[in-house]
């Protein structure tokens, strides 16, 4: 039998796998795709420029070209948004819930007509294929949407006999990873339990969030529910520490996730955290290798890796190791690198010049540590940030490559003999995110999901997503949950 699960520690598992994300039939998506040459902050529903003045370059990361101009907000922008979000929010409590709903679908719905637009753009932004932007990013931030307008105005049912107020402001800070999808992600759940937001995308990918600002315009949304404001790490520092922000949603590195948690001890500031990850994906010798081996590399190398709870570490039970390597090795050497618009390529661009150089200097470790390095044979663009799909063999568990989130197409293998060690190797990280197990057995999943200290579980599939399912962290990965019915208590003061 070949059973693939999602289980979140939580509650329940997801056992749903040709995901249907549409919800409803989706509409005929629209050709045209703009990009303006300069966005400025939408704050209460409208277009305005920052009081900085200052606007910084987006660039393509697959060819370096400047994409159009961001607008830099500052603290001035961001008590303007904030002040706008507290506005609008006690007619958006009072509308209720069913009306509520009707805008999210509405949302929702605009998503999916122009979802061609968003697909493009944000593989233009960001670097990431556009087969994954088209079919998953896309259709995943919509299905967000459409998912939280369900439950606008049915939250006395998910807290039965309890009251249920929204918190007011949420503050959201989101990374450059999956742009669109966390802007989804956060907004839809705060929208529908009645908050209005300040979201401030990450500074390499505001491009998709800036689109999404004009969609939400034309969707009716009443001015100043939602407030989005572009910049970097001061922006976002001027969001956590603004003194009427009820809520704080961050996903992000741990460590400014470990900085925003400082910032607001101590202020009441209800919070979530959604940090790095160093997944372990297991493989036991039951396992169907084959599957095993697709599912291992699209759990490092979809979006370039840049995934936090991509599955960076590989245990191969020793029995099966040879067959597993040689495999990944072939398969690794099929992959297709280079332009994100192609709609054939599997690796794009890393995101940013920095971020390349984060990863190789992380290659340069595994280097020097002296573990055996396999990378595929792929020309590299002379133009733009790529990476070579990377495998690092037999790499002890305390190098720096077994411990230390990466973000990028870079695999720490090990191997592993009982289940004990497995399980015992799988945990020794400081982060716990996500785990992947590969067995024929049904017992041995459920076991490991118990014994595996990781907020998101899969077997036998990795780096599948659902709205229904409730995603985060343990320790250093973070707290609170979202996604899901879980993802309403984090908008929610339940009484
Ligand atoms: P990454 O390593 O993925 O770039 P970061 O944690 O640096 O992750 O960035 C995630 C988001 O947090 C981005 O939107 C970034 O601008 C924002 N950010 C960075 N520093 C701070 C900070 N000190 N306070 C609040 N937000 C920040």
């Amino acid at each position: 039998m070949n059973i693939e699960l999602i289980m979140a520690k939580e509650n329940a598992f997801s056992l749903k796998f040709d995901t249907d994300w549409q919800y409803a039939p989706a509409p005929e998506s629209s050709d045209h795709v703009e990009i303006k040459a300069r966005y400025d902050l939408f704050i209460g529903g409208k277009f305005v420029q920052p009081n900085s003045k200052k606007y910084f370059n987006s660039i393509n990361p697959a060819t370096e070209a400047i994409v159009c101009e961001i607008a830099e907000a500052n603290e001035q922008d961001v008590d303007d948004a904030v002040k706008a979000a507290r506005k609008a929010f006690p007619a958006w409590t009072k509308i209720g819930g069913k009306e509520r709903g009707k805008y999210l679908f509405r949302i929702a719905r605009l998503i999916q007509e122009r979802a061609r637009e968003f697909s493009v753009i944000e593989s233009i932004d960001g670097g990431k294929p556009i087969r994954e932007s088209r079919d998953i990013d896309i259709p995943l931030a919509a299905a967000h949407f459409f998912y939280y307008a369900g439950w606008a105005d049915k939250l006395e049912y998910a807290f039965p006999n309890r009251k249920v107020e929204p918190l007011g402001v949420a503050g959201q800070i989101i990374p450059w990873n999956f742009p669109l999808l966390m802007a989804a992600w956060k907004i839809a759940p705060a929208l529908a339990c009645g908050n209005c937001v300040v979201l401030k995308p990450a500074e390499t990918t505001s491009v998709t969030a800036m689109k999404l600002a004009e969609l939400i315009k034309d969707a009716g949304l009443p001015d100043g529910v939602v407030n989005i404001v572009t910049g970097a790490g001061k922006t976002g520092a001027a969001i956590v520490n603004h003194k009427d922000v009820n809520k704080i949603a961050f996903t992000g590195s741990t460590q400014v996730g470990k900085s925003i948690q400082k910032s607001i001890a101590g202020t009441g500031k209800k919070t979530t955290l959604e940090l790095g990850g160093k997944a372990a994906n297991i493989i036991f010798e039951d396992a169907p290798i084959d599957q095993a081996v697709e599912g291992v590399i699209n759990g490092i190398f979809f979006n370039q890796g840049h995934v936090c709870c991509a599955g960076s570490r590989l245990f191969v039970q020793e029995s099966v190791k040879d067959e597993v390597i040689q495999k990944l090795k072939i398969r690794l050497e099929t992959l297709i690198l280079g332009d994100p618009m192609d709609k054939n390529t599997d690796i794009g661009a890393i995101n940013s010049k920095e971020q390349l150089k984060t990863i190789t200097d992380y290659i340069k470790i595994g280097e020097q540590e002296g573990f055996e390095k396999f990378q595929a044979n792929v020309a590299i663009p002379k133009k733009g940030y790529f990476c070579a799909p990377t495998l690092f063999l037999d790499v002890a568990q305390s190098s720096r490559l077994a411990q230390e989130e990466i973000f990028g197409p870079v695999l720490a293998i090990q191997t592993f003999r009982t289940v004990d060690e497995a399980i015992e190797k799988a945990n020794n990280t400081p982060y716990g995110l996500s785990a992947g197990v590969w067995t024929d057995k049904g017992s041995k999943a459920f076991n490991m999901a118990a014994q595996l200290k990781a907020g998101v579980i899969w077997a036998n599939t990795f780096n599948k997503f659902d709205p229904t399912s409730p995603f985060g962290g343990f320790k250093e990965s973070g707290f609170g949950r979202e996604g899901g019915m879980h993802g309403l208590a984090a908008y929610l003061k339940v009484s």
